[in-house]
């Protein structure tokens, strides 16, 4: 085991904010980035339409599940590659960066191809093997917290990507598994003050899969930026009601709208901005 002060994510490796570039956006920079975009990719018109909306309201990442790790085996599973292929097409119709989950270690080339953030969920943050492989690679990779780990062991996943040869690490904290049930999990903005303690990381929070009901999505997000979360990833449906998956979670256009109006007033208050 090594010294606590050498771990490549700590501040005591390197004191100061790891920044990187994902195309033209600057990640942990002084302005705060929101990544939207439904919790599955459904169809071309669906994302098209999804996308017009979020980049209008000023989401500079879109987001969008083509594998997707669902509870029950009879829930909808994700178009697959089919939907990594249309997030592809939307993104780059909109000029935009898509950040999208890989669930199977055997798809790192292709996503490393075609996607230019690679989300890594909270089922496999501990999956070992395939954050070693996500450090031989290039692309950025969104690493979530997982259901019941700790700081210390998201931290440490963080480690297997950075320890590998990749640098360019997100943490992102999606709530944990704790004693609450009025949300989906609890969303402990404790976790994201201590991790940007310890690490030089940037940090994003995704407020949708801690609250797991829409109508707490917008406070959420606006405690992330106040704790000083870098970047958020939020759930947002041309059509919620209708969505295949996370429905309860999924914010219309409209409702995204109104959190980015508050986003742009909290972000302003601690001397941020939102890209
Ligand atoms: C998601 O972002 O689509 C997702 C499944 O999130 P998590 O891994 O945090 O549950
Ligand atoms: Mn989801």
């Amino acid at each position: 085991m090594k010294n606590d002060n050498s771990y490549k994510f700590s501040r005591e490796f390197e004191k100061a904010d790891k920044k990187f570039q994902v195309g033209e956006l600057l990640i942990h920079g002084n302005e705060v980035v929101i990544a939207a975009g439904p919790c599955s990719v459904e169809s071309e018109g669906q994302m098209l339409e999804t996308a017009k909306g979020v980049i209008n309201a000023g989401a500079s990442i879109l987001r969008g599940g083509a594998f997707k790790p669902r509870t029950s085996p009879y829930s909808f599973q994700g178009l697959g590659v089919e939907g990594l292929e249309i997030l592809e097409k939307v993104g780059k119709k909109f000029n935009v960066p898509i950040v999208t989950e890989i669930m199977n270690t055997e798809l790192i080339d292709l996503y490393s191809e075609k996607v230019d953030i690679i989300q890594v969920g909270a089922r496999n943050a501990q999956n070992f093997d395939m954050l070693k492989r996500l450090g031989m690679q290039k692309r950025p990779v969104l690493l979530k917290n997982g259901l019941g780990t700790t700081v210390d062991e998201w931290l440490m996943s963080s480690e297997y990507i950075l320890s590998n040869g990749n640098d360019n690490v997100i943490l992102c904290y999606r709530g944990a598994r704790g004693i609450e049930n009025a949300t989906r999990f609890s969303m402990d903005i404790g976790a994201v003050v201590v991790a940007k303690k310890i690490s030089r990381l940037p940090i994003a929070v995704d407020p949708s899969h801690a609250a797991g009901k829409k109508e707490f999505v917008k406070d959420f997000a606006l405690a992330a930026i106040a704790a000083g979360a870098d970047m958020l990833e939020i759930e947002v449906h041309n059509n919620p009601e209708k969505a295949l998956s996370d429905k309860e979670q999924q914010l219309s256009i409209e409702e995204f709208g109104e959190l980015m109006d508050d986003a742009r007033v909290v972000a302003k208050a601690i001397g941020r901005k939102i890209r």
